[in-house]
């Protein structure tokens, strides 16, 4: 990711890289209401990251979690 792909919300930002240092892929597609989505190569699963989360610290946490779920799969 390069500079201008960061989220608005830093909690959400946070959490983005924290998926990245993971070794989760963080895509920034910039189209509409969605922001991206965080994917899991091996297991194919994907998470929609989207522009203004009603609740930016709660985004931040599912986010968390499908880290957490995934970290081991790589
Ligand atoms: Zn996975």
């Amino acid at each position: 990711m390069g500079i201008g792909d960061r989220h608005q919300k830093k909690d959400v930002e946070a959490a983005l890289r924290r998926a990245e240092a993971a070794g989760l892929k963080v895509i920034h597609t910039g189209k509409g209401h969605r922001w991206g989505c965080v994917v899991c190569c091996p297991c194919n699963d994907k998470y929609t990251v989207v522009c203004t989360p009603q609740n930016p610290s709660e985004e931040a946490k599912d986010i968390d979690r499908f880290t957490r779920r995934h970290e081991n799969c790589a």
